[in-house]
């Protein structure tokens, strides 16, 4: 198979998830990490994630702070707490932040995040982020107008999971009133309100095959997706799906490493994130990510005071680090992945460049 080409089959892209030569899983590697460098460049970009809120209306069965666990302390950071830590990204040279939180639709919640954009676009300029920092929302479905409301804020980039585009498997992991046609729907409104889109999976669920993904990864494709965020789906104790287990871990990780490089190769241009639930599943998960094609990272700058009461699963990582401690560890990490850090870049995705170009 030639893996230059871009041009795959279903067959192939089936194959390549189902590697398990470790002299053909490194040949997929390499060749992932060395298209992203001459498609998006040898840079990795972080935004900065600040979780302002565990507080949620929804009741998705795999998540730890889905409305019906009640072992879950429930916080909402100030505005003044949540504009200080995506303030703190802009002195660390982060470049962007994620705001993210469970989901609410109530007015309270929408002016909320929009105050907040408004004055971290505002108070985050300077001479090196002349235009402040870019500012990425993860908050879920939500109204045509309010992505309107929060993009004319000053907010531009918005990654909202479909989770998995298949359709059973996705009715199993929701509860009936979160149906995928209104996911898609709000994949449509947050294109319409001017965002950079961004999409992803949870990789190894029960039930999930490696068709299953390479179906994924035609979707990001056919919806000519700007990002990608997805990551291993790990078992929460709160969630309503411990009987149903979780895949081995080292075959987890290494199925969402093979999943990181096939994206790479079949969508080219496009951001990539090497997410934190990979360093849940081994320490140097999330170098392991960017060696496999990805080439963002979204260090955590939640307070560490209620960081705890953000476990979307089991076993999150960087609990108690602060930081600056977070941000040597990343660095290095990343060097040794052989990347350099965008600092103070927005790093937005090449494919959103070439897409509005046309
Ligand atoms: N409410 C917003 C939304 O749904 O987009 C943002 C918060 S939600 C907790 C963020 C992401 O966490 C989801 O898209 C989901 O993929 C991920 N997540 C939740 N539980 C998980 C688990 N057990 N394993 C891996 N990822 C999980």
């Amino acid at each position: 198979m030639n893996l230059h080409s871009g041009c795959f089959s279903d067959d192939e892209i089936v194959r390549l998830l189902s590697l398990t030569d470790p002299v053909e899983i490194e040949e997929l590697r390499r060749n992932a990490y060395d298209l992203a460098t001459a498609e998006v460049g040898d840079t990795v970009h972080y935004r900065g994630i600040v979780e302002f809120s565990n507080i949620c209306t929804l009741d998705c069965h795999y998540c730890g702070i889905r409305k019906s666990n009640r072992d879950v302390e429930r916080y909402c950071l100030s505005q003044e707490e949540t504009v200080q830590a995506a303030l703190w990204c802009a002195e660390a040279g982060y470049g962007s932040c994620v705001l993210q939180s469970g989901e609410r639709r109530d007015e309270k919640f929408v002016v909320f995040v929009e105050e907040c954009i408004r004055q971290i676009r505002d108070k985050s300029v300077s001479d090196s982020l002349p235009q402040g920092l870019g500012i990425t929302l993860s908050l879920g479905e939500q109204l045509l107008d309010t992505y309107h409301r929060w993009r004319e804020a000053g907010a531009h980039r918005y990654l909202l999971r479909i989770e998995t585009t298949n359709k059973r498997l996705f009715a199993h992991l929701h509860p009936a009133a979160q149906c995928f046609s209104n996911r898609l729907q709000a994949l449509d409104d947050l294109r319409e309100a001017g965002f950079q889109v961004g999409t992803g999976v949870m990789i190894g669920l029960p039930g999930q095959t490696v068709s299953d993904l390479c179906a994924d990864i035609r979707f990001f494709a056919g919806r000519d997706i700007d990002m990608i965020g997805m990551g291993p789906y790990i078992v929460s104790r709160g969630g309503g799906m411990v009987d149903q287990g979780m895949m081995e871990r080292e075959a987890l990780l290494l199925l969402s490493l093979k999943m990181i490089a096939a994206t790479r190769l079949v969508l080219r241009d496009v951001n990539i994130a090497a997410t934190t639930a990979l360093q849940t599943l081994a320490p140097d998960g999330r170098e392991r990510g960017i060696a496999f094609g990805a080439n963002v990272t979204m260090p955590n700058v939640t307070p560490i005071s209620v960081r705890r009461n953000y476990q979307l699963y089991d076993g999150k990582p960087c609990l108690d680090e602060g930081g600056w401690e977070c941000r040597s560890c990343l660095e290095r990490r990343i060097a040794a992945a052989g990347r350099r850090v965008g600092w103070n870049e927005w790093g937005d995705s090449r494919h959103y460049g070439r897409r509005i170009a046309v």
